[in-house]
């Protein structure tokens, strides 16, 4: 056919809402829309530190995307990008080739490890499903293997984080939810686990304030988990960290890199200049001087001008990105004007386990406690229903009203 073609690579929160929005804006004979993606499912990448300490089934955080798009108006490919040559306007998949008109470029986040010596090879990292259930599986697999295994030392049972950003302590949070559990069920002392956060900079959590980050450090202490506050890692063995001046090793069976994130290694393959591993897109999200080319969610670099720095890379970012992607490709389509992008932070929410949290929400009203831990799971659910409705709620919520 000779309608425009509008391809977005990646079904995370980014690509699948410019998808959806798509869809719901533009008439089926203004543009053809195709979505690529690795798997045949969407996953919630804000859960998935629940998914790596095994406080939920990693089917409760992915949805099939032939749930929430309707297959009869996107063509749906499930493959693997390996890179995109601009020049000629082509995506270049692992089974096969693809052409674009206008493309939304939405592929994600992937650990950076900063180039830390060994940090790759023996850390893991939270990144997918796949990498996070790897993670609960080999925890589980620590403490199965602590009453039957000669090799198995009380280091084994260690669980050590790397970095105290948001994703490290949510994922301490959960983990201290965790191994009472699996202490019960593999006949081990809850004394003999330690979970041990390092954080090389002066505090945990530094976006917040440091009434609710000394709360949150207590609240996490008091059930457990040891801080290791300004102790940059050098290098990981396949013990565990090198840590702080006097390179302190610190063992550990289970060793994973919370460190930070940069956008997907399909940019740096297909050539693009990088800031920080990612795209400094135009004020309407696209590359600069390309009409047709956007990049959006933890692939774009987004200037803050009140700020003076680049907004965080987050979920509630990345939706926001595609809303007013969805507008502007049906502008390009209909040769209107184009909108800027403007960000509206809602607020932000850290768990703290199942029960407990803090949050900066409404103009900085502080939350602390149940009520921050309420509050996540209500923006997990609203993350939900913007997917595919009150039907996914109830089917994959976090609170459940029945
Ligand atoms: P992603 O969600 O990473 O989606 C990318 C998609 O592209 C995926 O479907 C992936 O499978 C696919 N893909 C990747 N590479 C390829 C390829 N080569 N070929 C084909 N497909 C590919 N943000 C918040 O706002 N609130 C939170 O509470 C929050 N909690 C978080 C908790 C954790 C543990 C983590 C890790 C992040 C959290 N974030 C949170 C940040 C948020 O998850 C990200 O900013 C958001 O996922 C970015 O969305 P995205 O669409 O750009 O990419
Ligand atoms: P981050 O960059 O926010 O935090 C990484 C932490 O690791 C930092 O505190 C950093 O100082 C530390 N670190 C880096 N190098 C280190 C080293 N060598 N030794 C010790 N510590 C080191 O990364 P993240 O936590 O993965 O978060 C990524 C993005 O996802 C952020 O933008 C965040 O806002 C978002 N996110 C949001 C939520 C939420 O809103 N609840 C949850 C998770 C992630």
């Amino acid at each position: 056919s000779n309608k425009p073609k509008i391809v977005v690579l990646g079904a995370g929160y980014a690509g699948l809402t410019t998808t959806k929005r798509l869809t719901q804006k533009l008439l089926p004979e203004e543009a053809e829309i195709v979505l690529v993606n690795k798997h045949n499912y969407h996953y919630e990448s804000t859960w998935l530190h629940e998914v790596a300490a095994g406080t939920i089934n990693p089917n409760q955080a992915r949805v099939m995307i032939s749930d929430v798009v309707n297959p009869s108006r996107v063509r749906l490919i499930y493959d693997s990008v390996i890179e995109v040559k601009k020049d000629e306007q082509r995506v270049v998949l692992e089974n096969s080739e693809i052409t674009y008109d206008y493309l939304v470029f939405a592929l994600g986040f992937e650990s950076n490890d900063f180039g830390i010596k060994g940090m790759a090879e023996h850390a893991f990292a939270i990144e997918d499903i796949d990498s996070s259930r790897f993670i609960s599986e080999h925890i589980e697999y620590q403490f199965a293997k602590y009453n039957n295994d000669k090799n198995a030392t009380d280091d084994s049972l260690n669980i050590l984080v790397g970095g105290a950003g948001f994703t490290g302590v949510e994922f301490v949070g959960e983990l201290v939810e965790k191994v009472p559990e699996l202490c019960k069920k593999y006949d081990i002392d809850r004394g003999k686990v330690r979970i041990i956060n390092v954080e090389a900079a002066p505090s945990i959590l530094p976006m917040f304030d440091k009434d609710l980050v000394d709360y949150a450090k207590q609240s996490l202490e008091d059930r457990g988990v040891e801080f290791r506050i300004g102790a940059p890692i050098s290098e990981c063995t396949p013990e565990g960290f090198i840590v702080g001046d006097d390179q302190e090793l610190i063992k550990a069976g289970t060793v994973v890199w919370t460190g930070g994130v940069k956008g997907s290694s399909v940019l740096e393959k297909s050539g693009f200049e990088l800031t920080k591993g990612k795209v400094n897109v135009d004020a309407n999200l696209r590359l600069s001087g390309e009409e047709n080319f956007f990049v959006l969610g933890d692939c774009s670099w987004v200037w803050n001008k009140e700020e003076d720095r680049p907004y965080p890379p987050t979920a509630q970012l990345a939706t926001q990105e595609a809303d007013v992607t969805a507008n502007n490709l049906k502008a390009l389509l209909t040769n209107r004007p184009l909108e800027e992008f403007v960000f509206k932070s809602k607020g932000t929410v850290a768990s703290l386990g199942i029960t407990d949290g803090i949050g900066s929400v409404f103009d900085d009203k502080k939350l602390r406690g149940k009520l921050a831990a309420a509050m996540k799971k209500v923006v997990d659910n609203r993350t939900l229903f913007l997917v595919g409705g009150m039907k996914l709620v109830l089917k994959k919520g976090k609170v459940r009203p029945f």
